[in-house]
């Protein structure tokens, strides 16, 4: 029988050493609730699903019962928080419990979210309201259906306690599952220290766990200069995959990105509805310095600071080290240019990027910007739009209109017409490539925030249950569900999120 106790493994970061992480145990909480489990999740990570809804694996994922056989720490690391640097942040209210063997042999974290205050929590309580945690679920569940690298959500659990924010709230915990959750913060941490071969281990220990192959096949002579490529690379394809999706991170501070190239800390993220370039939701972030189209770039600030901390590794000659580092770091806009194109190429319907698709792309995204139109449902009506100019047989989806297209991009319909058809593409081929990549649904935020009230108000979780249901599955469109694709009424309409 495989229990979560059975399958979790003591965490190898363990065997790193105490400058690593510090080893504390989760707060006990008064009365715990289930509020989700993850079945698909579960059964990837080889639990038995049978297993899982148990009082024993209640207690874990509330943080009441401790395991044995593998202590839980919070790791410590530093980071660039809106540029500023802050020498000392760490695991304020999380602990990794352990990790697990999962069906495609890799290790997973098993990390709690919200268990109690730890060695790092500075000012903090160590807990979290159940608003994020429901938040953290349907978003990172989502994009793990729209494909996109991300941390993982198991299960979600309300404590029966409350927290002080503004007001009350009830509490609650997730349970995340990772790669792991070493932090561009987590060398800087050590950098800033000069513990050089503690940046060694740590180097050691990341490329063991994600970089193995990659590094022994293609940098088998430098393999500190192939961790920093093989980051710069998983990176500049993560945000492309951000940016094709209309995602804002809202605090891409250098603690919350991951050398295992998932994104995390769903804190003020949003995806966004009317499109803008320089979109932005976060309350927190004042002067815009992660909006939408500032995603890319930062990335590449961040992994910089990466770079920096591999310097002494990459080279002992300080001066070619910074030689390598650079020419790596540069690599980054080419990876992420051909990643972008090529993932709105297909948006069109496009198999491969193109001068001429590339324009197009631009193009559509001044239209939409002028006219407001939604990111999501404009990139979806390009498949109803063909239906109407050919004989495809698809079905057509209602909830997606075509009439703004064809009443505010006239010329542009035409061109990207022709344009398709002088590539051969047939229109039931370009459907289907537009409907496998640009997703039916998206964790809009009104929704989420309604699912969210509904939760905190009236302990009703029916709205979380159905949407994270419906997010399994983003690119399928179901007619009896075509109220998820609807865009916010002007009343709906969040313009600011919370961390
Ligand atoms: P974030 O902005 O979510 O990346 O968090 C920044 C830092 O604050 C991290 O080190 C967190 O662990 C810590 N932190 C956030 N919320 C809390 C809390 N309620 N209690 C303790 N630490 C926290
Ligand atoms: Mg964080
Ligand atoms: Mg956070």
């Amino acid at each position: 029988k495989h229990t979560l106790n059975s399958e979790l493994k003591p965490h190898s970061y363990l065997d790193l050493g105490e400058n690593f992480y510090t080893r504390v145990s989760p707060t006990p909480v008064a009365q715990p609730n289930l509020i989700r489990l993850n079945q698909t999740l579960s059964e990837f990570l080889n639990l038995d699903v049978n297993q899982l809804n148990t009082p024993e694996n209640l207690e874990i994922f509330s943080g009441n019962k401790t395991l044995s056989h593998a202590p839980s720490l919070a790791t410590v690391y530093a980071g660039h928080q809106f540029g500023n640097w802050n020498p000392q942040l760490g695991d304020g209210r999380a602990l990794l419990l352990g990790e697990i063997l999962a069906k495609d042999n890799n290790l997973y974290d098993i990390q709690l979210k919200g268990s109690g205050p730890t060695p790092y929590s500075r000012m903090g309580d160590g807990r979290s309201p159940i608003g994020p945690v429901l938040r953290e679920y349907i978003v990172s569940e989502a994009m793990h259906s729209l494909a996109v690298p991300t941390t993982r959500a198991l299960a979600a659990v309300s404590t029966g306690e409350t927290v002080t924010r503004d007001l009350l709230l009830p509490g609650g915990i997730l349970t995340r599952v990772a790669q792991s959750h070493i932090r561009i913060g987590t060398f800087q941490y050590f950098t800033a220290r000069q513990q050089l071969d503690d940046i060694q281990s740590l180097a050691d220990f990341v490329i063991h766990r994600h970089y193995q192959t990659d590094v022994q096949t293609e940098f088998p002579d430098n393999p500190y200069l192939g961790l920093l490529s093989l980051v710069v690379r998983r990176q500049a394809k993560l945000i492309a995959k951000w940016m094709s999706l209309g995602f804002i991170h809202g605090v891409m501070n250098t603690d919350n990105m991951l050398l295992s190239g998932e994104t995390v800390d769903y804190g003020p993220c949003a995806f966004m509805d009317q499109y803008k370039h320089n979109k932005v939701f976060s309350s927190i972030d004042h002067h815009g310095r992660y909006a939408y189209c500032n995603q890319p770039k930062i990335a590449k600030w961040n992994v910089s600071w990466l770079a920096q901390a591999l310097l002494p590794l990459i080279d002992t000659n300080e001066e070619h080290a910074v030689k390598l580092a650079l020419s790596t770091l540069d690599e980054f806009e080419e990876i992420y240019q051909n990643e972008y194109q090529a993932l709105f190429a297909r948006k069109l319907g496009f198999n491969t990027a193109s001068d001429n698709s590339n324009q197009l792309v631009n193009n559509l995204l001044e239209i939409m910007e002028k006219e407001k139109l939604d990111f999501t449902n404009t990139f979806r009506a390009l498949a109803n739009l063909l239906i109407e100019h050919s004989d495809a047989t698809e079905n057509f989806e209602s909830a997606y209109d075509t009439s703004a297209l064809t009443l505010k991009a006239k010329q542009w319909v035409q061109e990207w017409l022709d344009a398709l058809s002088s590539e051969g593409i047939a229109a039931n081929t370009a459907i289907e490539t537009i409907r496998s990549i640009n997703p039916a649904y998206i964790p809009r935020n009104h929704q989420v925030n309604q699912a969210i009230d509904q939760a905190v108000d009236q302990n009703d979780f029916s709205l979380f249950n159905t949407l994270v249901d419906l997010l399994e599955e983003p690119f399928t469109y179901k007619t009896e569900l075509a109220q998820f694709a609807a865009t916010p009424e002007a009343n709906e309409t969040i313009f600011r999120t919370f961390c």
